[in-house]
């Protein structure tokens, strides 16, 4: 996994803690709760704000006039499984199927899987790492265990020196993975190179929409949402991760 698929196989290695990671499961971790700081507390903090409309109220604390929940996709493998064009069967009573990765979430943080709810993942096909690089840089405030704030998976097929194909997806800004489409297509068709790296993280900071309601505040992390790309993608082309004019600010 490490050797064709290191996307998925960083971003497994930095889910939670050990102990979680040797109990928990891959398709549980891709199916895992949005979470948002007004939801995941204890009972009588929720009750003292007059819940919310995640469970047990009627509106929403980080956008009151929103007709829906805003809670944030909080799994680390998803954008990275995402990136590498993975599949997952889905088998219920009624027989199964298979969808792309990209087709499991929904933008709601309530709904946020548009699977049914009497359908269980018991596959996760990926395609031949075949020519891909990939890679998964998470920010989280402590380095020992937390849910990322930003998930940044990277993925790119060369041809020689020339990128053919590539896929960036961004993991907790919104309520689903959310796919940096337009940074991605920047990159085809070109070389790693500083500018075109340059460009592609402008652009992936675009679709980054993150709200006030996880660690961190909500402009630094659609700022970081760049330097993440940044670094993703010099990783990719074998660089320093760290642009030297960007040295001190994380
Ligand atoms: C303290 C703490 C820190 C954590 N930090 C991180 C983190 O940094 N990054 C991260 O990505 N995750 C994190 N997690 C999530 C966790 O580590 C697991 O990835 C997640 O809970 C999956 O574990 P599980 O297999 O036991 O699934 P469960 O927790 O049992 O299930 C998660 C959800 O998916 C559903 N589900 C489970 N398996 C399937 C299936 N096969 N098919 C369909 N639905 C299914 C369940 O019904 C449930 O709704 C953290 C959890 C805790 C408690
Ligand atoms: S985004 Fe709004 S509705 Fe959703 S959990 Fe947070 S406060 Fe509740």
């Amino acid at each position: 996994m490490l050797e064709h698929y290191p996307a998925v196989a960083t971003a497994a290695g930095l889910v939670s803690s050990p102990q979680l990671r040797r109990m928990g499961t891959i398709g549980g971790n891709v199916c895992v709760d949005t979470r948002c700081n007004y939801y995941n507390q204890s009972y009588s903090w929720r009750k003292a704000i007059g819940f919310c409309m995640k469970k047990d109220g009627d509106v929403c604390l980080v956008a009151p006039g929103s007709p829906r929940c805003w809670a944030v996709s909080s799994s680390d493998t998803a954008p990275a499984l995402w990136s590498l064009g993975a599949r997952v069967r889905l088998v219920s009573p009624d027989g199964e199927r298979v969808i792309p990765v990209a087709s499991l979430f929904r933008d709601d943080g309530i709904e946020y899987l548009a699977k049914r709810g009497d359908e269980i993942l018991t596959e996760i096909l990926l395609p031949p790492a075949d020519g891909w690089r990939s890679t998964y840089l998470k920010l989280r405030r402590r380095g020992s265990f937390d849910f990322p704030v930003l998930g940044v998976a990277a993925a790119v097929r060369m041809d020689g020196d020339v990128v053919r194909e590539a896929r960036i997806v961004l993991g907790a800004v919104a309520s689903l993975p959310r796919e940096a489409a337009r940074a991605a297509e920047a990159l085809v068709g070109e070389r790693l190179q500083a500018d075109v790296i340059a460009r592609a993280a402008d652009l992936a900071a675009s679709p980054s929409k993150p709200l006030d309601n996880t660690d961190f505040t909500h402009p630094y992390r659609k700022k970081m949402t760049r330097v993440y790309v940044a670094r993703a993608l010099r990783r990719l082309a074998g660089e320093p991760e760290i642009e030297r004019s960007l040295e001190g600010i994380h």
